[in-house]
């Protein structure tokens, strides 16, 4: 029987995020992948400044950016077209070190994951192969696939599920998926124009209407997006035909000015998987959560999860399996995601007329009347470190390095220690490697801003500890190091 260190279930988003991150410590992988080819036709259009940092660490922004456009924002307006809410994304750099938020087209992002994995040469993809049975053992994990009509086997030291909402990797678990009370049919048509059409708005409008909710997306290029809810009791072929989906078009556009790309059904649900590890298999994205495509979070939430799990699983490897530490994956992620799909709610209620503008605590009134909201930025939910520590959890800037890099390129496997040139001796007795002012522009001042000596931070870009004097100086014993 073959064996890897790690076996990835589904090449989605989140699997693609997972693999890339895993292979650059150079693990051997096993992708198994049902799907012959990859999925053509697109589902999310909309992704933010953490996840681009993400992408950014794995090596494919050079060529991705081109797939991509800033996204400048969201308007809800009522039936009449009055706005209720607007939610800008400011043009201007975050400390994610991108823009807010950008629209793109999925299959691009998942070509460029495939590229990149591609020069990697211990990872393997299987596709038109399917998953049927996961055992945990001890040590390793045991797993059973279907490929060309024959039963496989393969075993390594993790498995991930990242298999959608219908995880076969959840079930194995015996993971229950919690619905959180969301559920409506939503009918997205995809359409390419044929020339441009000014008079189309440049943001996401949301229609809020209790009859006929309805999207606008300002997508990549020539792009565009509608979506709009349907009843129980509504005929899906009909909604679907031709006639009616032009019919429903024709504030915005005719059958001259665009090439319908395609047409679906989906149910939009809210839920979240109880466990999302069970000895040495984890679930990951869809598989472990599902939200409404209002915010445009479903995929980036996935891409979070891995971020998180991939640097945890990846000591594991080299040094030694951590269950309590493996544990952190889900608390920390749980409560974030479930702000996520708590948020995405309201939207949802909002957008079909039946909730209030209050989506979030940080809306605000301007003086014209209408109302302005801010994004979210749920924290890490309990895990790594100490919450006594009003730094742990913060994301950390994306740093310029004084010879032209960013930090961020310097590290991406292990956490790193930022202190100064003056105090590193202290650290001397520690595993994690460390970076001094010397290299770093503005380090001494960051510092200060954090009230911290020292600073560690996570492979997730996220601070892992800080201290506020020397005497703080001790070992991190909660790592596998
Ligand atoms: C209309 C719509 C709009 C959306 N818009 C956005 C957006 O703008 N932004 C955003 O962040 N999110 C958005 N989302 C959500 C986003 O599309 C999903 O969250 C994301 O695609 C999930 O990625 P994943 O990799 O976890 O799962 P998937 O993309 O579902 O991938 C799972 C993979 O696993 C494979 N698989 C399943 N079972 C097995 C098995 N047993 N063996 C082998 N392989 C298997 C499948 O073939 C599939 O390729 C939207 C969703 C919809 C429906």
């Amino acid at each position: 029987m073959k064996q890897y260190d790690v076996i990835i279930v589904g090449l989605g988003p989140t699997g693609g995020t997972l693999a890339n991150l895993l292979a650059l410590n150079g693990f051997s992988i096993l992708i198994l992948e049902r799907e012959k080819n990859l999925y053509a036709l697109p589902r999310a259009v909309h992704f933010d400044d953490e996840i681009m940092r993400v992408f950014q660490t794995i090596g494919i922004t050079k060529n991705f950016l081109k797939n991509t456009i800033i996204n400048k924002g969201t308007k809800f307006v009522n039936s009449s077209g009055k706005v209720l809410l607007d939610w800008p994304r400011p043009k201007s750099i975050t400390e994610n070190g991108w823009y807010p938020s950008y629209r793109f087209h999925q299959p691009d992002l998942e070509r460029n994951l495939r590229n990149r994995l591609k020069t990697f040469k211990k990872v393997k993809l299987l596709q038109n192969t399917e998953v049927i049975k996961i055992k945990n053992n001890i040590n390793s994990v045991e797993l059973f696939f279907k490929s060309k009509n024959k039963i496989n086997k393969a075993s390594s030291k993790y498995v991930i599920g990242c298999d959608g909402a219908r995880s076969t990797t959840r079930e194995q678990m015996g993971s229950v998926l919690d619905n959180l009370g969301f559920t409506q049919k939503w009918a997205v048509v995809d359409l390419i124009l044929k020339k441009n059409k000014n008079k189309l708005p440049d943001r996401t409008i949301q229609y809020s209407n209790s009859e006929r909710p309805a999207t606008y997306c300002r997508n990549v290029g020539k792009r565009r997006r509608w979506e709009f809810a349907i009843q129980n009791d509504e005929n899906e072929k009909e909604i679907l035909s031709d006639k009616y989906i032009w019919n429903f078009l024709k504030p915005w556009l005719n059958s001259k000015e665009a090439i319908l790309e395609r047409k679906a059904i989906y149910i939009f649900q809210s839920a979240i998987a109880r466990k999302w590890r069970k000895g040495r298999i984890f679930i990951a994205g869809d598989a472990a959560h599902l939200m409404p495509p209002f915010m445009g979070q479903g995929m980036c939430a996935g891409i979070r999860d891995v971020s998180n799990l991939a640097w945890k699983i990846s000591l594991c490897i080299k040094n030694k399996h951590d269950g309590k530490f493996l544990d952190t994956y889900q608390t920390e992620r749980f409560s974030n995601v479930k702000e996520y799909i708590e948020t995405t709610m309201r939207m949802g209620e909002f957008v079909n007329a039946v909730g209030s503008e209050n989506i979030t605590d940080n809306i605000s009134s301007r003086p014209d009347g209408t109302k302005s909201m801010q994004s979210i930025k749920p924290k890490l939910g309990i895990g790594l470190g100490s919450n006594k520590d009003k730094n742990r959890g913060k994301t950390f800037p994306q740093l310029k390095m004084k010879n032209g890099k960013t930090l961020d390129e310097k590290f991406s496997k292990s956490p790193l220690l930022l202190t100064s040139s003056k105090l590193i001796k202290k650290f001397s007795f520690n595993k994690i490697k460390s970076i001094t002012d010397k290299d770093i522009k503005g380090l001494s001042n960051l510092l200060k801003t954090y009230k911290a000596k020292a600073i560690i931070v996570r492979p997730d870009r996220f601070i892992l500890k800080s201290f506020k004097s020397t005497n703080d100086f001790n070992r991190i014993n909660y790592l596998p190091l």
